[in-house]
């Protein structure tokens, strides 16, 4: 006999962090089981049709569930305050299998132009060979996304804070317009994870998160996930089983712990980008800083509104243009030039060549990601180690 109690009602989200989404198997675990089996079997042939049939619920095959994805989706499906979850093999397969499984040819998107790049490139020049248009409007004008809309919109979709300028989207605000043209929000979530925003709350319908960012928060593994009511999951998991996108057992387990520790590194990590933004915009090399969290930043009053902190992403622009900026990341003995993110390793990168290298310099220009722009992710290093090592490419500029 497995020992599942029922969990109380009206836990904080830190416990549902390390407790939701438990099922003990028959041998009492006390941490997750990893279940790594591709398939599952029947105690006869007619338990095999009904469940194959879907009469009777249970596992079948793991591209369609599996107990340790079910674990994952289940705690992050508590976090987020959704009726349900389904994970993805990474945070694209989620953005992806979101729009496959709710549009059709002939639908219509409304998207901030302060997306990530994979994102832009899905819906700016593949979902349009399918016949699904979007039209990119401001990260922060929500009566340009008003005007957007048309009579075949079925989504608005936006990340915010933005990458890697840390602009800042009204949810509220475009959840009334959303409403009142009866079409879907959809936001992804990764740079605040529901430990500082949650955007169901806030009234979006749906959330996707790249899991591979501060879910895991240790840089091990891809995956990704939506969450939402029962209706919208439901038809990404109709999507995902057919056509193959599905996380697998071992990402899963490895993200159901990540989630565990997901409160205190956030929350840690973000303490820390307010300290070193405060150290950057009193240093006489920078230029400027983006960063929710300082009362500088144009969106400052509506981030405090709507996220618990400023997050843990921090961009500043070095004095000096391209050159300075390159000599602040060659001068680095510490940090990780990568431009990964999420980490509990402080990462390092300049947009202008790497992220957003791929873009031509005019939109780079409209999109405000100059040539001296640098993007930091902190991690979980002491403040003092993480400013030292920047101080030191600085004080040469
Ligand atoms: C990384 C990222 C994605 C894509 O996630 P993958 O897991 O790399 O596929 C989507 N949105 C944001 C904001 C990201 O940072």
């Amino acid at each position: 006999m497995s020992t599942n109690k029922k969990l109380p009602e009206g836990l904080a989200t830190e416990t549902l962090a390390v407790r939701a989404g438990m099922t003990r198997s028959a041998h009492n675990e006390h941490s997750e089981a990893l279940y790594l089996t591709s398939s599952f079997i029947f105690e006869n042939a007619a338990q095999a049709a009904v469940r194959f049939s879907g009469e009777e619920e249970g596992n079948v095959y793991a591209r369609f569930t599996n107990p340790s994805v079910t674990l994952f989706e289940e705690r992050l499906a508590a976090l987020e305050g959704a009726e349900a979850c389904i994970a993805t093999a990474s945070g694209m397969a989620a953005i992806t299998s979101l729009v496959m499984a709710n549009l059709s040819a002939g639908d219509h998107i409304v998207a901030s132009s302060s997306l990530f790049g994979s994102t832009i490139q899905l819906l700016g020049t593949i979902l349009p060979r399918f016949g699904i248009e979007t039209t990119f409007v401001s990260q922060t004008d929500a009566g340009e996304w008003d005007k957007a809309v048309r009579p075949n919109t079925k989504l608005l979709f936006c990340e915010t804070p933005s990458n890697p300028l840390t602009q800042v989207a009204d949810i509220r605000a475009l959840s009334v317009i959303a409403k009142k043209h009866n079409v879907l929000l959809a936001v992804d979530n990764c740079f605040c994870t529901p430990i500082l925003q949650k955007p169901l709350e806030l009234g979006a319908d749906i959330v996707v998160h790249s899991a591979t960012k501060y879910l895991d928060g240790q840089g091990r593994v891809l995956g990704g996930a939506v969450c939402g009511n029962k209706a919208i999951v439901e038809k990404v998991f109709i999507f995902l089983r057919t056509t193959g996108p599905t996380l697998s057992a071992f990402n899963a387990w490895i993200l159901g712990k990540g989630l565990e520790t997901l409160s205190i590194r956030i929350k840690a990590q973000s303490a820390s980008a307010l300290e070193l933004a405060k150290w950057l915009e009193a240093h006489p090399s920078v230029e400027r800083v983006y960063y929710p969290g300082l009362p500088s930043h144009p969106q400052h009053q509506l981030a405090m509104q709507q996220q618990k902190s400023g997050g843990a992403i921090v961009s500043f622009e070095v004095k000096g243009g391209k050159d300075a900026a390159w000599r602040v990341i060659d001068s680095c003995q510490m940090l990780s030039i990568t431009g990964n993110l999420g980490d509990t390793r402080t990462t390092l990168t300049h947009p202008a060549s790497t992220t957003h290298g791929r873009i031509t310099p005019e939109a780079r220009a409209v999109a405000g990601i100059n040539d001296n722009l640098l993007r930091i992710a902190v991690g979980l290093e002491a403040v003092d180690d993480i400013c030292n090592d920047l101080a030191r490419g600085l004080s040469a500029n």
